[in-house]
């Protein structure tokens, strides 16, 4: 099957080919033709199955003809959970419209960068436009940007917008888009409140799943290793040793973890970097192209911050602090092993988040097991033994437990 024939006009293969796509993904397959004739579609799909190309393909065939925009309108509108995807997805546009027919115009808007570049950007109006939500409504508050034209909406990552918090701002912009357009919804999960905004948006839309929720490649090997909480980063040092010149992506649950552990491993002489929401865009966007070009070799970085980022050929990802949300273990691993390449995605579990894994598994089907590592086995007495506890810290975060922690160590206990 070739994409030209799911409905795409032939100049696109010129750019497909450049990209050295051959073959259309499952995803592509079926939303391109559902796209092309006009349908809303809900499509169960992660990072990493091509949902890019999946939308932009099509939108940006049914753009071909579109007549002229006035100054601050918009005729498509994707909206992203981080100003990274903006980036990616907006980066994604240009290169499949290489060899489009008329100028096409699509613009990257997101906070932390200067926003009168941006309310510039928008003269003439702007064909594709991929907007975090918060920075799309400063935008149209200051009347740079009208969302009275916008005929397709894709909702990107719909899972995430809403774990971030924001369902407001959707529902302002929603508010804002005339009543008639065609709506594409793309997420790797579907908690209660997706299914709200599916009810709440979606007309009798094609739906796509995407088997790979839970189904990781046979070429991605899970390493949970048994470690105390506080020989994590040795041990870390001694796998970044193990595999000399390897490129990691190590997972962290805070801002100030990811600039600790960056600290250690810098003094040994690690070409170390952090990612994460303190950083300035620049910042993020350079660290994110020296990484993906191999000049930096550990990368340290928040969920936030790394969600949907594509890094190629990635071998090793480790789980440094387990993710909060199950579904997030899923994503962070799928990281590595792309494309039928091995990868090793290796989790740190300690005393007190034992039972948090035991949930990971037990949510996400993984067929995994335990491991030590010689020279850091964990202490022999369980829970208060860690050295957080003996100290009177929190387990997790926080003074206290929260109402989710205690509910997820009683669904642990369960099993
Ligand atoms: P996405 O899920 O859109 O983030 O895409 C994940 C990765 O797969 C990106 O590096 C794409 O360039 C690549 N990709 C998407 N579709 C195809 C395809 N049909 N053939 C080859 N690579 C693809």
């Amino acid at each position: 099957m070739s994409f030209i024939s799911l409905g795409l006009s032939d100049f696109f293969q010129r750019s497909l080919d450049t990209l050295g796509y051959e073959t259309p993904t499952a995803v592509q397959s079926q939303a391109i033709p559902a796209v092309l004739e006009g349908r809303d579609v809900l499509a169960a799909a992660e990072t990493g199955l091509g949902k890019t190309a999946a939308f932009v393909l099509p939108l940006l065939e049914k753009l071909l003809n579109h007549p002229g925009l006035r100054s601050n309108q918009v005729a498509a509108l994707v909206l992203v959970p981080t100003r990274e995807l903006a980036v990616q997805v907006e980066q994604a546009i240009q290169a499949f419209s290489a060899y489009y027919p008329r100028r096409i115009k699509s613009l990257a808007v997101y906070g932390g960068v200067s926003i009168n570049t941006q309310m510039q950007a928008m003269r003439g109006g702007c064909d594709l436009m991929v907007a975090t939500p918060g920075r799309l409504l400063d935008l149209i508050e200051k009347n740079a940007i009208n969302l009275n034209q916008v005929q397709h909406l894709v909702l990107d990552e719909a899972d995430r917008l809403l774990d971030l918090g924001f369902a407001d701002e959707l529902q302002q912009i929603i508010n804002l888009l005339p009543a008639q357009r065609q709506n594409l919804l793309f997420s790797a999960t579907f908690p209660q409140e997706v299914d709200a905004l599916i009810n709440q948006l979606l007309f009798h839309p094609v739906c796509i799943e995407i088997e790979r929720q839970n189904k990781l490649p046979d070429s991605l090997t899970q390493r949970p290793i048994e470690v105390d909480k506080a020989q994590r980063t040795t041990l870390l040092r001694h796998l970044l040793t193990e595999y000399p010149g390897a490129q990691f992506l190590v997972f962290v649950a805070s801002k100030r973890t990811a600039e600790n552990v960056a600290d250690k491993l810098y003094k040994y002489d690690f070409n170390v970097e952090t990612l994460h929401g303190d950083k300035s865009q620049t910042e993020r966007s350079s660290t994110l192209a020296a990484f993906k070009t191999g000049k930096i070799r550990v990368l340290i970085a928040t969920d936030l911050a790394a969600r949907g980022l594509d890094i190629p050929l990635l071998p090793y990802v480790v789980n440094y602090d387990l993710p909060r949300a199950p579904a997030d273990y899923i994503h962070r691993i799928g990281r590595t092993a792309r494309a039928g390449e091995a990868g090793t995605a290796f989790s740190f579990i300690d005393p007190d988040s034992d039972a948090h894994f035991k949930l990971i598994v037990k949510r996400n089907q993984l067929d995994v097991t335990l491991e030590q590592i010689q020279g850091f086995e964990p202490s022999p007495t369980p829970t208060q033994a860690s050295p957080q506890n003996t100290q009177g810290k929190a387990p997790v975060k926080g003074k206290r437990k929260s109402k989710k922690d205690k509910l997820r160590e009683a669904a642990a206990r369960e099993q």
